[in-house]
């Protein structure tokens, strides 16, 4: 893992491009995952950090002010050396987010952070490509439109892919000239300090970026507060409803980021061993802590025994290891509160008659770990086949045909994502029209790309991230109209 790795500060909150103690004096104690070992002591934002955050923020904004004097292409070369930083730094970061989050450093090394920094470099060419529009509307007129910052963003974020999901929202909202308040989630605050750390250092104008950690008091002091314009969210769907009943008060604009039952649907003409090794990364890849999570397998009658075989083979060796080592496949669990969930599923499933074929069995010892669970014989109604789990543990279904598939497919709350296994073109493009999921994966699992939209159907959100309707949301639409 090469050069010397340093924890960042986390004894103060980053607000208006200084460090500063929390007002209430209080801390809290950041976990190592994978050794139930405290690793530093975290500031913890109060409502009265989050107020002193938003006045710094709107000052960042001020008329007049660098920020907003900035052009669009100073602005892109300051967010393309966040990207480089990033890069820069990838060995250390991704050490930093193995440590908090349990997953392995390989994953982190490879796919969150250059992710991140991907991010970054995205957005950092939308800068000067957010254009309004001259509209043809009358000879004794001009009308035209400009696209406007919102203004002050509160961006509140899980801990699956922390410095993923804050690049995610920060590098865009940044972009459309908005100043941000960022709250990672309390389980994982390390590299959320870091990144200040790396806008500190380039000499960010002070207050573009904020960071306050905190729990879900400090999130919810953000989407009360009248100064916050905006708030984008990714976490769970039963916390993204709270905040759009708390945001209607403020009318804050909101976009959601949320859970998902992902299916991936194994059709009997399909790559047998391609099919595999997608579902099997599909479920087990940051050990099932994904959004995006393939959590519902689909396997055609007649491939049916033969897939299931295949599968079960592919995770035999597919074993729970430290995190840090560059070999482990698997990492842990990020809390003793996900393990618990986890296991309780697991107990569920088995009280509701499915067929534990494979692991179901956790230890939290020295660490919260969990094998790679299967569950065979299990009826859509179940709560295993219609709940997020957010863990290790798949449901193999089967079906007969492309109608039963989709209805399968169709039949719980949420639609996020879903994967496609076939040989049949034409029935590649039928199903992928007919789910109600925002992405669709053909013969591949997880192709995630900076230049794409994500976000959900249905309870899995609201908005996308990503691709030009990743910015959008960041603006407002304002309509000038001249008499000539
Ligand atoms: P969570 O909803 O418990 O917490 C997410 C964030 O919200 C944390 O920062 C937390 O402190 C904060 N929060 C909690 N209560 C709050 C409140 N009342 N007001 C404001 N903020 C509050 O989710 P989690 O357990 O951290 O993450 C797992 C969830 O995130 C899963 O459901 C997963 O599917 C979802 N997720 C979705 C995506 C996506 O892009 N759709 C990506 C990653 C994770």
């Amino acid at each position: 893992m090469g050069a010397e790795k340093t924890l960042p500060d986390c004894s103060k909150l980053f607000l208006g491009g200084r460090w500063v103690e929390p007002v209430q004096g209080t801390y809290y104690d950041n976990e190592n995952p994978a050794k139930r070992e405290t690793i530093c002591r975290v500031a913890q934002a109060s409502a009265a950090d989050v107020d002193a955050a938003v006045r710094c923020a709107q000052q960042a904004l001020e008329p007049g002010s660098p920020w907003a004097q900035m052009t669009p292409a100073a602005r892109a070369r300051l967010l393309w050396r966040v990207a480089e930083r990033i890069r820069e730094q990838v060995e250390e970061l991704a050490w930093l987010e193995s440590l908090d989050t349990g997953k392995p450093y390989g994953e982190a090394l490879h796919g969150d952070i250059p992710h991140a920094a991907g991010a970054f470099e995205y957005y950092a060419g939308w800068c000067s490509k957010l254009a309004g529009s001259v509209l043809p509307v009358s000879p004794r007129y001009l009308d035209y439109t400009r696209l406007e910052p919102v203004g002050v963003v509160g961006a509140i974020i899980p801990w699956n892919f922390p410095l993923q999901m804050a690049a995610m929202k920060v590098a865009p909202a940044l972009a459309a000239g908005n100043a941000v308040l960022l709250k990672p989630a309390e389980q994982t605050p390390l590299t959320a300090f870091a990144l200040a750390r790396i806008f500190e250092e380039l000499e960010f104008p002070p207050g573009v970026l904020n960071v306050l950690p905190g729990f879900g008091e400090t999130g919810a002091a953000m989407v009360a507060h009248p100064g916050i314009d905006k708030i984008t969210f990714t976490g769970s769907t039963a916390v993204g409803k709270i905040i759009m009943r708390g945001a209607a008060d403020t009318l804050k604009r909101v976009s959601l980021e949320l859970g998902g039952k992902s299916p991936n649907i194994v059709f009997a003409d399909a790559d047998l061993k391609r099919a595999v090794r997608g579902a099997t990364t599909g479920i087990y890849y940051n050990q099932g802590q994904m959004c995006t999570a393939g959590s519902r397998i689909l396997v055609q009658d007649s491939l049916y025994e033969k897939f299931l075989e295949a599968f079960t083979a592919a995770i035999a060796d597919l074993r729970p290891g430290d995190p840090l080592d560059p070999k482990t496949r698997m990492g842990a669990l990020v809390s003793q509160e996900q393990f618990d969930r986890v296991s309780h599923y697991v107990a569920l499933g088995q009280e509701d008659g499915a067929t534990l074929l494979a692991g179901g069995q956790g230890s939290a010892d020295s660490g919260y770990f969990f094998p790679p669970t299967i569950f065979t014989d299990v009826q859509p109604t179940h709560r295993i086949a219609q709940e997020e789990i957010f863990g290790p543990v798949v449901s193999i279904l089967r079906f007969g045909n492309e109608e039963e598939a989709l209805r399968l497919a169709n039949g719980v709350s949420y639609g996020l994502a879903a994967g496609v296994w076939t040989a049949d073109v034409g029935r590649a493009h039928r199903i992928a029209h007919g789910l109600r999921a925002g992405t669709v994966w053909v013969n591949t699992y997880n192709a995630l790309w900076n230049e794409a939209p994500f976000g959900g159907y249905k309870q899995s959100g609201m908005g996308r991230e990503g691709g030009r309707e990743g910015i959008e949301p960041y603006t407002e639409v304002k309509n000038i109209c001249l008499s000539l």
